[in-house]
């Protein structure tokens, strides 16, 4: 049995690269992280050959005794990172990422074309809550359920609850969805719960991009307010690529939550569950209850403060004016140029980040803003002090873009070529040589 670079030199020399790719650059995506070493070993370990079809002690094939004892530690770790009651709240942690989570959601207490609330895309939220556009229904979540979403109030960047209890009282969703993709703010979830309420919906949190902060309790709790919960497990908290689907034991509006969603991930949309992963996600839900991981997502936010505030003093404009979480939305519209081109001309200088639609965005295909998070370079040990570099990196990323978009637009060049004859033969002449 041959290691990965004598079996296959193809694929070692490609990872190499990517190693390189991701040592070299300042990684400022906000859904993305490192993930420790720890994770990577169990991820790639032996669990991976096991079929284990059900849940822990009611499986439909043999030899689970190991892969129980590991499903069971890793449903025990998740409600203690999340400071749960083992009575009051269960998990189902085989959800293969966090868009299958949702759908899986979606499958164990809807109806097909039931109706939905989730914030729009556009606005922060993610596909997986509904997402559609005038002409298509994008998302199979708005294929299969009638979406509405709510957006926020473009004069403040913050969620426009009035418009979303208006509408809500309108539309009588079953399901409201709060998080997000791109929202640099706390949600507020006693308003969103008596709007729910007052419409008789569930409420749900995908807090995939907060996971760990909400861990380490550095922003407001979820679980206070919703019936159940979703996440990824690969951005702030920093574990393995997967997600995880918390519920209320309690029945909710009627709904037994607990074997609704247990039965929605599997039979309903999976087979069998990724256990290398599950693995992987046990080893990270340990180290989330630790205080280093607390002090590290403490250093999250303090470090998006730091770039956030470098930022404003720049002269940006940031979406609700600032952040509570670990990423911070820019509005690039006032300096007459897009997120797409920013994009592109960091990704040259190794600054990898990402464009994003900003409120009141006129194109989803030309984003006005850019979308930075804090997580994967605190993971490195930086500190407000790089931060604060960053956006003085990014600035400069910003002025070339528009003196770029100034010369690809043209007019300099043709102002200049004006001087210069045009010489009499065909543009199809052969040059001899
Ligand atoms: N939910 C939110 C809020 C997200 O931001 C994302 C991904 O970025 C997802 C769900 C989907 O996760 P995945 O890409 O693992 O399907």
């Amino acid at each position: 049995d041959h290691g990965l670079s004598e079996a296959d030199p193809e694929v070692r020399a490609i990872i190499n690269k990517e190693k390189e790719r991701q040592f070299k650059s300042l990684e400022l995506i906000a859904s993305e992280n490192f993930t420790s070493r720890a994770v990577m070993e169990a991820v790639g370990s032996c669990l991976t050959n096991k079929y284990s079809e059900g849940l822990p002690g009611k499986r439909y094939y043999g030899g689970n005794e190991y892969i129980d004892e590991l499903e069971i530690l890793c449903q025990k770790r998740a409600l203690a990172a999340f400071h749960l009651d083992e009575n009051k709240w269960g998990v189902n942690v085989q959800p293969l990422s966090g868009s299958p989570a949702n759908f899986e959601v979606y499958t164990a207490i809807l109806n097909p074309h039931d109706r939905i609330m989730g914030l729009d895309l556009p606005h922060g939220g993610h596909l997986s809550h509904g997402f559609m556009t005038p002409k298509r229904r994008v998302s199979g979540t708005s294929i299969y359920f009638e979406s509405m979403p709510y957006r926020l109030d473009e004069s403040t960047g913050l969620v426009d609850y009035d418009m979303l209890e208006k509408t809500a009282t309108l539309f009588r969703p079953k399901l409201i969805i709060c998080g997000a993709s791109a929202y640099p703010r706390d949600f507020d979830y006693p308003r969103m719960r008596k709007i729910a309420d007052a419409v008789g919906a569930f409420l749900m949190m995908d807090m995939a991009h907060i996971s760990g902060l909400v861990a380490a309790s550095v922003v407001a709790d979820p679980f206070e307010y919703c019936d159940i919960v979703t996440t990824t497990t690969h951005k702030s908290l920093r574990g393995p690529r997967g997600g995880m689907i918390f519920f209320k034991k309690d029945p909710v509006l009627g709904v037994d939550l607990e074997s609704a969603i247990n039965n929605a991930v599997f039979p309903g949309l999976q087979g069998g569950p990724h256990n290398h992963t599950i693995g992987g996600l046990a080893v990270c839900l340990q180290h989330a209850q630790s205080p280093e991981f607390k002090a590290y997502q403490n250093q999250v936010v303090s470090n998006c403060r730091a770039l956030a505030r470098r930022l404003v003093e720049l002269g940006y404009t940031l979406v609700s004016g600032g952040s509570d979480n670990h990423l911070v939305l820019v509005d690039l519209r006032p300096l007459g140029i897009d997120g797409a081109r920013v994009e592109k001309i960091l990704d040259m200088a190794s600054i990898t980040l990402n464009k994003n639609s900003v409120p009141g965005d006129k194109s989803a295909l030309v984003p006005g803003g850019i979308r930075i998070g804090s997580p994967a370079m605190t993971t490195r040990g930086f500190t407000e002090k790089e931060f604060t570099a960053i956006a003085d990196f990014i600035h400069e990323g910003v002025q070339i873009t528009i003196e770029a978009k100034g010369l690809a637009s043209g007019s300099k060049v043709q102002e200049f070529l004006k001087f210069v004859s045009y010489p009499d033969f065909s543009l199809t002449d052969k040059v001899s040589n």
